[in-house]
């Protein structure tokens, strides 16, 4: 069968490899029942790579990322190695900002069959998208930190462009998910609109992208009010959109209200290129027992086969992510895994070949 896709495959450090394995295993099985044949050509980077070779994100495998259809990803990064300024190897981030991939989409939701920390019933309901800008923000300090007498100095950037992008994708992805499940939708900026002016330059951006999209109802909250809201209520919202640094703190925040890192998946979408990606780390405390639970790996690649489907106009991709979610579904429902992180004792390949036993 010829190839149709070119994914580049970066595996990683740590649980990374072990979270990629299961997901290729559901892929391969997924290509067999829909026809969609994929290439998938598999690139060194990151910690480990560093300490081998040097190099943390080799030029050759950029090469592979930009021709590639799709980058499939799966942790990057190791607490003992370090770079010259004391700061982690995080070719993840080098990624986002070389191929503009400004977009942090990342979905959460509950699974039926797996238990939240949270007692509300209504934690059932919990489904919603937190769309992180990742090109800017506080994260444009990143390597350009001020050294002065006194101290140092990271610089938080929110540019009109950025700004605006990033909110247009929400609105649209708000748009989308209303026409998918038939009720209204609803975006919400999270900010500090009180306290920086470049916070209340955000917030103007997002109301000028709200108006012309009248269709969505649209608010404000402030990031901390909102960290407090997602506890508390967090079945009330659709799709949030925020500043670099906020969205970093609000998926793990979000990621613990379904229970665990091993459940949020994510993509990192720009306008030409797109790279998926579970939320979690390399797991460095349960790396190489084969405990890490790949659900998330397993959805970022759904998430992937989606976005390509899109793009390409394939129904076979989109239907590839349909039936790989109602598996991942069906698997927690009926009780037939449950991962370590849920005190349960199913390790990674176990729940890998429960998927692709409930793939129809
Ligand atoms: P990063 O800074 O890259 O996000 P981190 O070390 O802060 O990495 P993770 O690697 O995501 O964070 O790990 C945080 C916690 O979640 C750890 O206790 C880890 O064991 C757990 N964890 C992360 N991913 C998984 C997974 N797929 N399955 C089970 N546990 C996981």
């Amino acid at each position: 069968m010829k190839p149709e896709y070119r994914i580049a495959v970066l595996p990683g450090d740590g649980i990374g490899n072990e979270v990629m394995k299961a997901a290729e295993e559901v892929l391969a099985a997924l290509q067999s029942r829909t026809g969609v044949a994929m290439a998938m050509s598999y690139q060194k980077a990151g910690a480990q790579h560093y300490v081998d070779s040097g190099v943390a994100l080799p030029d050759a495998t950029l090469k592979v990322c930009d021709e590639a259809d799709a980058i499939l990803f799966g942790a990057m990064g190791l607490p003992h190695v370090r770079g010259a300024d004391g700061t982690e190897i995080i070719p993840q981030l080098d990624l986002r900002f070389h191929f503009d991939l400004y977009a942090g989409v990342r979905p959460i939701r509950t699974f039926k069959g797996l238990p939240t920390p949270l007692a509300s019933p209504k934690a059932a309901e919990i489904d919603l998208v937190l769309v992180r800008e990742s090109t800017e923000g506080l994260f444009y300090a990143r390597g350009r930190g001020e050294t002065r007498p006194d101290g140092v100095y990271d610089t938080m950037q929110i540019t009109r462009k950025g700004t605006a992008r990033i909110c247009e994708f929400a609105f649209r992805l708000a748009e989308r998910r209303a026409q998918q499940k038939g009720r209204p939708g609803r975006v919400t900026s999270v900010d500090k609109a009180n306290v920086f002016a470049s916070m209340a330059f955000w917030r103007k951006i997002f109301e000028e992208t709200a108006a012309r999209h009248p269709g969505m109802a649209a608010d404000s909250a402030y990031v901390d009010a909102m960290a407090l809201n997602l506890v508390m209520k967090p079945w009330t919202y659709d799709v949030l959109v925020t500043e670099n640094m906020f969205g970093d703190i609000l998926s793990d925040l979000i990621a613990a209200l379904v229970g665990g890192m091993g459940m949020a998946p994510s993509g990192d979408i720009g306008d030409k290129h797109a790279l998926f990606q579970p939320a979690h780390g390399t797991a460095p405390d349960i790396a190489g027992q084969g405990k890490a639970n790949p659900t998330a790996m397993i959805l970022s690649a759904a998430m992937m086969l989606d976005w390509l489907g899109d793009r390409h106009d394939d129904t076979r991709l989109k239907d590839g992510a349909g039936l790989i979610e109602r598996a991942v579904e069906d698997v927690f429902s009926a009780g037939q895994a449950r991962p370590f992180e849920f005190g349960g004792t199913s390790g990674t390949a176990d729940i890998a070949r429960a998927v692709i036993g409930a793939l129809k």
